[in-house]
């Protein structure tokens, strides 16, 4: 039996990687179970699996938690020592899908005690890919990519030496506002960014998706994971959503890697790598298809992916004051409080006024500076909002 464990067990891709789970249930042995403030999903879910434990990150949802759970011999438990401790317990497979860069130290503790680390949380890559990594290699632990365009380039390299690699192209459909006229952008709703044409996922990463701010930090994430150059990365529009990534090698091919977009794809490589096991996934009909179309992205468009490319060339702590600032901008747009375009403005913003603090962002990529800049990212993007409206 396999122990797993699963961080953000409530979310899109938690509730994924539990139906994976739970089709076989005599596979795995659960440990850990995490969610937020759905602590009803929660609780279910910690029974049907018989999971060891059950966190709810918020300390005052445990008493609901305790009361959910009464009765069922499962542990409750709340608030970051008790994610952390959830962490430590011994597991061979930890889902990492806890949403923003609250995801990231419980990453660790799973690294740290040498367990497979299925990497949905992208934010942790961004905003501390070197620490990640090192901590992986540290303690012969791995890491395995969960995003769809990563696992499908981790796909493609199998076999291969990334010494040959000359390029990785990601796709991006280009989210809800892709044929919008540019003048309309500004005015775009929170209801109209949060409905995605081809994935379902969760709210944050759908809004995200029409913003591009998605394909950005992806686009960082392929530099931290494989460790290609930032000029090596290129981004398609791809509307159909099927080709998720390409890589290119030195002789001029490129292998492409086309799925149906079901996050079950990717959770499941990762579940059963190296192997690769039959998943409940549709079949993709090419025929009926007929033609999948690709196009450049339109910088005017887009500007999180030009930023994106500023935060590699800036290096350091440039990722995790990027990403900090972005989860910031998010939240104020899901508030109301700043229309669509707002949040680019002000993520370039907040970068340009952390870059102009010697040795701020040039210091050492540690859990402690990475939590420091995160919040000071947070909190300038507070006073420009703040100034703004
Ligand atoms: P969801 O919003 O659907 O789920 C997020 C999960 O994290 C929930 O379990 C939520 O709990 C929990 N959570 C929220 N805030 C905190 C916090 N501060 N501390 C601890 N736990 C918290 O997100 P997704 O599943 O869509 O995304 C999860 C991660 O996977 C993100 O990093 C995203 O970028 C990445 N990803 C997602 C894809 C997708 O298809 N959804 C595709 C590729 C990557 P609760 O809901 O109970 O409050
Ligand atoms: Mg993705």
């Amino acid at each position: 039996m396999r122990r797993v464990s699963i961080f953000g067990a409530t979310g899109s891709i938690g509730q994924n990687t539990i139906d994976l789970i739970a089709r076989d249930p005599d596979a795995y042995d659960v440990v850990a179970l995490s969610g937020g403030r759905n602590i009803v999903q929660l609780a279910r879910d910690a029974q049907d699996l018989r999971a060891e434990v059950a966190v709810t990150a918020y300390p005052e949802m445990l008493p609901d938690l305790r009361e959910a759970l009464a009765g069922s011999g499962i542990e409750a438990a709340a608030g970051q020592g008790a994610l952390l401790e959830a962490a430590q317990r011994p597991a061979d497979w930890v889902m990492s899908a806890i949403v923003g860069s609250a995801g990231l130290a419980p990453g660790l503790k799973a690294l740290e005690q040498g367990a497979t680390l299925a990497l949905a949380n992208k934010e942790s890559l961004v905003a501390a890919g070197p620490l990640l990594m090192d901590t992986a290699r540290k303690h012969q632990a791995r890491v395995l990519p969960v995003d769809s365009e990563h696992s499908a380039i981790f796909q493609g390299l199998v076999g291969e030496e990334i010494d040959a690699v000359e390029r990785i192209i990601i796709t991006a459909s280009g989210g809800a506002f892709r044929d919008w006229p540019l003048e309309k952008l500004a005015t775009a709703t929170l209801a109209e960014a949060s409905s995605h044409p081809n994935w379902d996922m969760g709210q944050r990463i759908t809004i995200d998706s029409a913003s591009m701010f998605n394909k950005a930090l992806e686009v960082i994430e392929v530099k931290e994971y494989f460790g290609v150059r930032p000029d090596q990365i290129e981004v398609l529009v791809h509307p159909e959503s099927m080709v998720h990534a390409l890589v290119g090698f030195n002789d001029g091919a490129l292998m492409a890697h086309l799925g149906a977009p079901d996050m079950r794809h990717a959770i499941g490589y990762a579940l059963h790598w190296p192997e690769r096991k039959p998943l409940p996934v549709e079949r993709l009909d090419l025929a009926k298809i007929g033609q999948l179309n690709f196009r450049a992205p339109d910088p005017a468009r887009y500007p999180a992916l030009r930023l994106a490319y500023e935060v590699m060339e800036a290096g350091g702590l440039s990722g995790a004051a990027f990403n900090a600032a972005k989860e910031r901008a998010l939240d104020y747009f899901i508030a109301g409080r700043i229309g669509f375009l707002d949040m680019a403005r002000i993520v370039e913003d907040v970068l340009d006024a952390m870059s102009k603090e010697a040795g701020l962002i040039g210091a050492a990529v540690t859990l402690d500076n990475v939590a420091r800049i995160d919040q000071m990212a947070r909190e300038q993007a507070d006073r420009l909002i703040g100034a703004r409206v």
